[in-house]
This record gives C-alpha cells, structure tokens and sequence, in this order.
C-alpha cells in the first residue's frame, strides 16, 4: 500500500510532468523546442547532463544539451548509431537503458574531454513508427536515477517526440506554405506584365487605326472627287472601255472608304465618341433594309434569306444609322462564311433578361462553315480574324472573302453602346459538313 507521502510525490510529478508537456505543446519552432525539452524535462527528472540526440544516418547527433561544459568541441560531439552499442539495444527494443555506473559497463564509452558521471540514462524517441534518437541523461553519482526517474522520463520523452514530429511538420507546411504565396506573387507579376503588355499592344493597335483613317480619309476623299469629275468627261463617256475602267476604280475607292469608314467608327468606339442619335426603331425595318442592300450579294452567291416573327418584335431604342451598320456586318458575315446554296435565317423573340430588362432577341443563323470554339469570344477583338490575311479577297461578299477584322469589334462597341449584348453560337468549324453559327443579338426594348 502507498505511503500518503508516496501519494503526495507521485501526484507532484504527475503535475509536473503535465505541465511541462502543455510547455512543449506551445513551441512549434524546430530550431528551439529541443533546448526547451531538456529544460522542461529538468523539472521532472532531475539530472545533471542532457542531451537530445538525433539520428542523422549513422550517427547522433547533439540537437541541444543541457550542463555540459562550456567547449567548441560540442559542436562536433556525434555518437555513432552502430550494431551492438546502447542506442542500437534502444533502438529494437523501444525502451529506457538505465546503467546505474558507467565504469562498470563495457559497451560505454567515455568522451575524454568531458567529466565523468557515473549514472546514465538513455530514453528513446519514438515518432512516425520508429526510433528517431534519444534523450542522454547523466548524473554524477552512480545509481542516482529511481525507476520513478525512468518511467517520468520516458512518458516526458514520448510527449517530446510527438512535440518534435508536429514542429517538423508545422515547419514543412510553414515553407510550403511561404513558397507557394512566393510563387503566386512571382505568377502574378508575370500575368501582370504580360497584361500590361497586351494592353499597350492593344493601345498600339488602336493608335495605329486612328491614325491610319485618318491620313487615308483626305487622299481618299480627293480620289473620289476625281472620280467623279472624270466620269462626266466627255472622253470617258465616248468610250466604254475607258468608263469601264473608272468604274472598277470606283468600286475599289467605295470599298476602301468603307474599311476608313470602319476604322474611325472602331477609333470613336475607343474613344467613346460614337455619334448617338437614339430613337424607337423596329428590328424588321432594319433587317428589310440590309435585305435589300444585300439581295444582289445573296443572288449572286445563291444564298436564301429567311426572315421570321420580326414583325411582332417591339420597337427598341436606338441609333438606327448605327444598329443597321450591326445588322450589317453580321448579315455580311453570314454570306461571306456560308457556301453558295446557303440558307441564312433571322429570327427574334422578345425576352426579359436579368441584367438589360426586356428586350428583343435577334439570331442571325447560318449554316455555313462554323466557328471553332475557342474563337467565339476572340472573333470580337480588334483586328482579328480567322482567315488567312494572304487569302483575303477584294469581294466583299466572296465565299471566306476575309476582311479587316473590324466587324464584329465595332457591332460589339454599338450594341454595348446601347446596353445589349452580342455573341456567337457554334458547333465548331467543319469546310466539310458546314455547322454553321448563330449569332445573338440582345436589345433593350
Ligand atoms: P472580317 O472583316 O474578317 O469579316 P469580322 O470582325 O466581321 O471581321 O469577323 C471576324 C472573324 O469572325 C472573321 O474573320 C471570321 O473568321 C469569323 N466569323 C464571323 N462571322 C462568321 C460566320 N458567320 N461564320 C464563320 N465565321 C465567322
């Protein structure tokens, strides 16, 4: 039976050993905690010498000490972990070694320089399924650790590796962690300057078509006049070879002060100058006017145009000069991407859309040669376009005719413009089967 006194160290103990392991569950620094558990330790066991030891391959080394004196050589103080000695026992067995007197044990072995203490106690450490090291214990006199000493040690150094292993892994996790936010902050600077990139690239773009319809419009308009004035001389009107002539410079300079055109409504876009003249406009007497604009495009290409419940859409707000240029662009594309033999279909319904409110929704459907998906989203950037410019055709309306790229940009800036929406539908792009495209327009009304 135990004594009250027993009663009373034991508890003492107990207390101390809790409190010294709560000590060690606060520090998660792997650098410190090995210092801190030979200090908590010295309130559970007492001892003279300590020191943490920890595997390194073949050998131990000292990971903190405790009472040893003060020499250089402890930097280099490493035991060697080999078959047959103490920590090898400690390592199969997973337990204490106790040697009451080092003299009389032959597998110790005395480091030179340090003073003798004849009791030594070695308590492994035991983490991730094995024995990592150990904690080294001494004292000066022989038999000076009780097996109260062993068992408050080993359940003290039980804790310590557990307090080891979750620092070792807060610290992986913390340079895990570091590296991560360091790689995001240099992904990110990457993106931003790539960005910044683009947006002087596209800065460039726009300078370069402002500026370029700029210096075309007045020697353009100069050609024009002389078109004109040529036409009415008596010479050319005497001879149609020559009348013939002036009328495919004509052509060419209408087609040339279209793209012009195009370019500075794309620049007044940019620059958010559009000329806006609003008013209640149907979608049918747009649709009617491209129509007719168009049937000689359409009968020559043998495309067929079907117009379909436009006339009970309601009338939107809008610009009508700039919603039929829309319609046209659209319209033209249609032709341009569609095989002769075609069928073009326009088609409207009115909708209540959660951003614009109530609207109209127009589709223009082909059943051409379809637009890849990837492309849905960039065939609205300035400048772009799918074609081949080394393919591009005088035409306007000739089969994959390609063009500037500025259509659907300038239809995106008006429609934007008037608060609605444009965007492509498409299976994919086929030359074989011909998916056609869709294309949505979207209306406050
Ligand atoms: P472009 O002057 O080249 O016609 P757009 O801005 O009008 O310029 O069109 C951009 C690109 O979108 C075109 O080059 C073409 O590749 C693609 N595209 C537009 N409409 C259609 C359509 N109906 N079918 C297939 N491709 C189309």
């Amino acid at each position: 039976m135990q004594k009250p006194a027993d009663n009373q160290a034991s508890f003492q103990m107990q207390h101390a050993l809790i409190q010294a392991q709560r000590h060690l569950s606060e520090d998660l620094n792997p650098q410190e905690l090995p210092g801190r558990i030979l200090e908590q330790l010295a309130f559970v066991v007492p001892y003279e010498r300590g020191a943490l030891m920890l595997q390194d391959g073949p050998i131990l080394r000292i990971t903190a000490q405790r009472g040893f004196p003060i020499d250089e050589r402890i930097d280099n103080l490493v035991m060697p972990a080999r078959p047959g000695d103490i920590y090898e026992e400690m390592s199969k067995t997973v337990s204490p070694e106790l040697i009451d007197d080092v003299t009389t044990d032959a597998r110790w072995m005395q480091v030179d320089w340090l003073p003798l203490n004849r009791s030594w106690l070695g308590v492994p450490l035991f983490a991730k399924n094995r024995v990592v090291g150990m904690v080294s214990l001494t004292r000066v006199e022989a038999g000076a650790f009780s097996q109260a000493d062993v068992l408050m040690a080993t359940a003290f150094a039980m804790q310590a590796a557990v307090a080891l292993e979750n620092a070792t892994l807060y610290q992986e996790i913390t340079l895990f962690n570091q590296r991560l936010e360091q790689t995001v902050l240099e992904r990110t600077e990457a993106l931003r300057r790539a960005l910044d990139t683009l947006e002087r690239m596209d800065r460039n773009k726009s300078d370069f078509i402002n500026v370029a319809a700029h210096e075309l419009r007045t020697p353009l308009t100069v050609m024009k006049g002389y078109i004109g004035m040529m036409k009415m001389d008596a010479a050319v009107k005497a001879s149609p070879s020559l009348a013939q002539t002036l009328t495919g410079i004509e052509k060419g300079t209408d087609r040339l002060h279209d793209v012009v055109n195009n370019m500075l409504d794309l620049a007044r876009i940019d620059n958010q100058v559009l000329d806006f003249k609003p008013e209640h406009v149907t979608v049918v007497s747009l649709v009617r006017r491209v129509q007719l604009d168009y049937s000689h495009y359409l009968a020559d290409r043998k495309l067929t145009l079907q117009v379909d419940g436009l006339d009970s859409l309601p009338p939107v707000y809008g610009d009508p000069a700039l919603l039929l240029k829309v319609f046209q662009s659209v319209v033209i594309n249609a032709i341009k991407y569609t095989p002769d033999g075609g069928i073009i279909k326009i088609y409207g319904r009115p909708i209540q859309d959660a951003q614009a409110g109530s609207c109209v929704e127009v589709c223009i459907q082909d059943n051409g040669i379809g637009i890849d998906e990837v492309q849905l989203e960039l065939i609205f950037e300035k400048l772009y376009t799918t074609n081949q410019v080394a393919l591009h055709s005088s035409g306007k309306a000739t089969f994959k005719g390609g063009g500037p790229g500025l259509g659907l940009t300038i239809a995106r800036g008006i429609i934007q413009a008037h608060r609605g929406r444009i965007w492509a539908e498409s299976p994919g792009h086929d030359e074989t089967i011909f998916p056609g495209s869709t294309f949505h327009i979207l209306l406050p009304s």
